[in-house]
């Protein structure tokens, strides 16, 4: 069984349709796919056909910004019920702060480059939950920088000259809200040493004492290291361990079933999710 949990469409920041995921998965050779959208379920029923009409298992989930100790981290959620009012509400006023955010970043970039929001308004489909990616897309087509990963290495980079943070819920509450929406929380890429700092062991067990039920311990942006201290702390608490890509389209370098998660731990998943994956 090949089975990659976390996805993005143009629902956030990839580059495909959720139809078009789909179909990459099929063409990837995977079994079972996630799309896991930053902030939003827009586009659960468009891959819910595709996956129907193409015969591949789909998990639906989300990836809701967070803050911890004053920096951003990314929750999985996984079969939760996306219209539970607490929960809703979140990610609409994390989407809403991040339109702003975003503007705000523009005008710092356009005290020094040509450079307006309709650049970015260009590059950003109806249903995406607005992010750097879209800017980084506005400043590749300004020919300001080659590709987005250019972009993220220096203009778009956190702590950059024009980084501008956004709201987004405590990962502790967030965690508290998936679980009441019925979801499956999973830290997404706990030990990725490029973003902000790794998620500590200290920090881990103050979520495991929240409920959190995984750590996505093989993916591209956990080094050797950090995933064997990520598997040591899921043994500890006896969490769920998965292993994904975060697939972007030709957004980013990361290829479908690059990393990959267990029939066992997908089997506890959906024991424990209040939705049911799609078969
Ligand atoms: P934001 O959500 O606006 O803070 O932007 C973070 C998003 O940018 C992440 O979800 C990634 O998808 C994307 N991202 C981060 N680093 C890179 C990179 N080096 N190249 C392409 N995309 C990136
Ligand atoms: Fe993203
Ligand atoms: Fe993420
Ligand atoms: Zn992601």
């Amino acid at each position: 069984m090949r089975i990659d949990l976390h996805t993005h469409s143009v629902a956030s920041d990839g580059t495909e349709r959720p139809a078009e995921v789909i179909a990459s998965a099929v063409a990837a050779g995977l079994d079972v796919v996630a799309l896991t959208d930053h902030d939003s379920t827009r586009g659960w029923d468009e891959a819910a056909q595709a996956a129907a009409a193409l015969g591949i298992a789909l998990v639906r989930g989300a990836e809701l910004s967070c803050r911890l100790h004053g920096r951003s981290v990314h929750l999985l959620a996984y079969l939760h019920d996306p219209q539970t009012p607490e929960l809703l509400a979140e990610a609409e006023q994390v989407r809403t702060a991040r339109v702003d955010r975003a503007r705000r970043i523009v005008g710092l970039l356009a005290r020094d480059m040509p450079l307006t929001w309709d650049d970015v308004l260009a590059q950003t489909g109806d249903e995406a939950t607005v992010g750097r990616p879209h800017i980084a897309d506005a400043l590749v087509a300004r020919g300001h920088v080659p590709d987005r990963s250019a972009a993220f290495d220096e203009l778009l980079a956190t702590g950059s000259p024009y980084w501008v943070p956004h709201y987004a819920p405590d990962a502790a509450q967030a965690i508290r809200l998936v679980l009441a929406a019925g979801g499956v929380p999973v830290l997404a890429h706990p030990g990725a040493v490029l973003r902000d700092a790794p998620v500590s062991d200290a920090e881990i067990d103050a979520l495991v004492d929240a409920g959190l039920a995984g750590l996505e311990v093989d993916h591209r942006d956990n080094d050797e290291a950090q995933r064997a201290r990520l598997r040591a702390a899921a043994r500890r608490h006896h969490l769920l361990e998965t292993g994904s890509s975060d697939y972007h389209g030709t957004g980013k370098p990361n290829r479908l079933g690059e990393n990959l998660t267990s029939a066992e731990v997908l089997a506890e998943i959906a024991s424990r999710g209040r939705l049911e994956v799609l078969r």
